[in-house]
């Protein structure tokens, strides 16, 4: 097994390609249960990737504000990491793939009253209840988004029409998170944390944000731009661990078998990926298959790793050159 260098421009011509490839990739459609979702444009692509040193490539839409949807839990498992410790995380929530849909509520009476990993509804909506400060809405909802905007780099906008769309039709949401207060898997009032994740799925980001986000877990918790230290570098393969196992809910074995990318993905369309050491990739098209995972960004982080020939399981070494 030979180390391999890769050059920016290796980078970005992969890069370049798998956008023009995946821009013809027809097929999906946009999540049609939540109303704000179905009514975006569909033909909407954008492909965005950073290195470690901050250099940000884009190509296409990657400056449009689309609805993080699932990919915040991300962001908040990692708060919660950061709050209790990725041991704290494991015991109160779990770190299993549940091998079933998103938003599951067999997958928590299966799971024996557990709510798996914080990266399906169920998980998520208990991780938002772990936040501190405890009892304080505005306070949690400031931890979460300051927390957005330093993995980030720049602040996400929440999408009011989203929220209320969302807020309006999240039913399945509120008989998970009464389930789970049933089994004591919610650590705080019910209907707050289900409002707080509700609220910080329909924030807005770009896939230039993401990327950035990205980055910075590649990068052990140091924002590739800002320079500065987001959490601690023993969180990043907690929180890389949960991308693998879950992020494609029902599909993440296939996923991660094929592209060998550990990636998270939204309804909103948008997917992260996290190659540690190398680059965080994000890409958003709206419409998505039967999963929820979105058909074009898919193919185009597919397509980028296998021009690339990299693999997080490859076990070779990775130096990125100018
Ligand atoms: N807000 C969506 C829900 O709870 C997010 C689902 C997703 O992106 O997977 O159903």
């Amino acid at each position: 097994m030979t180390d391999i260098t890769i050059s920016h421009e290796q980078i970005e011509a992969a890069a370049r390609e798998a956008y023009g490839y995946a821009a013809t990739i027809k097929g999906g459609v946009n999540a049609h249960y939540i109303p704000y979702l179905a009514n975006i444009d569909p033909g909407l692509f954008g492909l965005s990737v950073m290195l470690p040193d901050g250099t940000a490539i884009d190509f296409g839409d990657t400056t449009y504000r689309f609805g993080i949807e699932s990919i915040s839990k991300v962001p908040t498992a990692i708060l919660a990491m950061i709050q209790h410790t990725p041991q704290g995380v494991l015991d109160k929530i779990g770190a299993d793939a549940t091998g079933l849909p998103f938003n599951s509520i067999f997958a928590i009476l299966l799971e024996n009253d557990h709510p798996s990993t914080p990266l399906v509804n169920a998980g998520a909506i208990s991780a938002c209840s772990m936040i501190d400060p405890k009892g304080d809405s505005d306070g949690k909802w400031k931890a979460i988004t300051d927390n957005i905007t330093a993995l980030c780099g720049s602040a996400p906008q929440l999408i009011d029409e989203l929220y209320h769309s969302e807020s309006a039709t999240n039913f399945n949401n509120r008989a998970i998170t009464w389930l789970l207060k049933n089994y004591d898997r919610i650590y705080d009032d019910p209907d707050m944390s289900l409002d707080l994740y509700t609220r910080q799925c329909s924030l807005g980001v770009t896939s230039a944000q993401l990327a950035a986000m990205a980055a910075t877990i590649a990068s052990g918790g140091v924002n590739p731009v800002s320079g500065a230290r987001v959490f601690d570098a023993a969180i990043a393969p907690k929180i890389t661990t949960l991308i693998a196992t879950v992020g494609f809910y029902q599909h993440s074995g296939d996923w991660l078998y094929t592209s060998g990318l550990p990636a998270k993905s939204g309804v909103g369309g948008g997917v992260l990926g996290v190659l540690p050491g190398v680059m965080g990739v994000a890409a958003f098209a709206p419409p998505l298959d039967e999963a929820g995972n979105s058909v074009k960004a898919q193919a185009a982080l597919l397509k980028m790793m296998e021009i690339l020939g990299l693999g997080i399981m490859d076990g070779r070494r990775v130096t990125i050159v100018k």
